[in-house]
């Protein structure tokens, strides 16, 4: 089946397989999956925020009568714009990594509602504005996974075969992507950013390009990334180029003993400079750096402070 066109929307990607996508992809716009077969439904990810994922579920009722009730939900990883939607879905099995749901429980929404509603001054609260601005994370309530699991899992949707395999620690700590055998589709949560640079929240970076490969072993026909536009494995390829090159160049820069943040100043981006989300960019040096185990400030917000003055300029 063709690529479906980026736009806004549910998108059926294969027989009873769809994609819900969010353009542009940016800060927080998430994609999300459904699956379905007889009476039978997954839905993989909900989105950032309860008006969101209400207009997704309404859309997938329409266009499918399975999707009335969701059986199952697979939350990819612990990002809220992937699974605080949650809530909508709370009478469903919920599915995750172990490590996915213990990360799950770090980040309470009313934090992020509290920081939307009185940012800091400066480029740090113009880039928490950039990311969180258009979301409203008041009565959001965390739904944690009903059930973990490590490796890999299998689950039925009717007749269909759906397989989950962990591949974090890498963009957070309990990546799992999501594989359709027999309909040759992939949903990769997070490990694809399509359009955009990735961020790298956990690592190590070698998991990360261990994941692509992983997911181009598969050779899947239809790449459905956490954001971006649906795709080939040729994006998932790009990717891992583009983690090779952030350990190569800020490596070298490493062992010269320049900060992450004059690297990541230093480094011409040359084919990824059409990249959105440019500000990620030194988070993925610092997480370089911290694997090659130099002791850089890698905690959440002194990553923000680092994006934001990267950002600036
Ligand atoms: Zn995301």
């Amino acid at each position: 089946m063709a690529a479906p066109p980026y736009t806004r929307g549910l998108h059926e990607v294969g027989d009873g397989v769809f994609a819900w996508l969010q353009p542009d992809g940016s800060w927080g716009w998430s994609n999300a999956g459904l699956v379905v077969d007889g009476e039978a439904s997954l839905l993989v990810d909900t989105l950032y925020d309860l008006r969101t994922t209400g207009e997704m579920l309404d859309a997938m009722r329409r266009a499918t009568p399975a999707a009335a009730t969701i059986d199952t939900l697979v939350n990819t990883h612990a990002n809220g714009d992937h699974c605080w939607g949650n809530q909508l879905v709370r009478d469903a099995r919920i599915v995750a990594s172990r490590a996915c749901a213990e990360e799950m429980l770090e980040l309470p929404p009313a934090l992020l509602a509290d920081l939307v509603a009185a940012p800091p001054e400066g480029p740090t609260g113009e880039l928490l504005q950039r990311m969180f601005g258009a979301f409203d994370f008041r009565g959001i309530e965390l739904v944690p996974p009903t059930e973990t699991f490590e490796g890999e899992l299998t689950l039925r949707v009717g007749d269909r075969e759906v397989r989950l395999l962990e591949v974090g620690p890498a963009h957070t700590r309990g990546d799992v992507v999501v594989h359709l055998p027999a309909d040759g589709v992939v949903f990769t949560g997070d490990i694809l950013f399509n359009g955009g640079h990735p961020i790298v929240w956990a690592g190590p970076v070698d998991n990360w390009v261990a994941a692509c490969d992983r997911i181009v072993e598969l050779a899947p026909d239809t790449v459905v990334p956490g954001h971006g536009a649906v795709c080939t494995t040729d994006e998932v390829a790009r990717l891992r180029d583009y983690l090779r090159f952030v350990q190569r160049e800020a490596g070298a820069r490493a062992e010269a003993g320049m900060s992450p943040l004059d690297a990541a100043r230093d480094i011409d981006l040359g084919e990824y400079e059409d990249l959105g989300e440019r500000e990620r960019f030194v988070a993925n040096v610092v997480a370089v750096y911290r694997d090659l185990g130099h002791d850089v400030a890698a905690d959440p917000p002194s990553l923000l402070a680092q994006m934001a003055a990267y950002g600036a300029g």
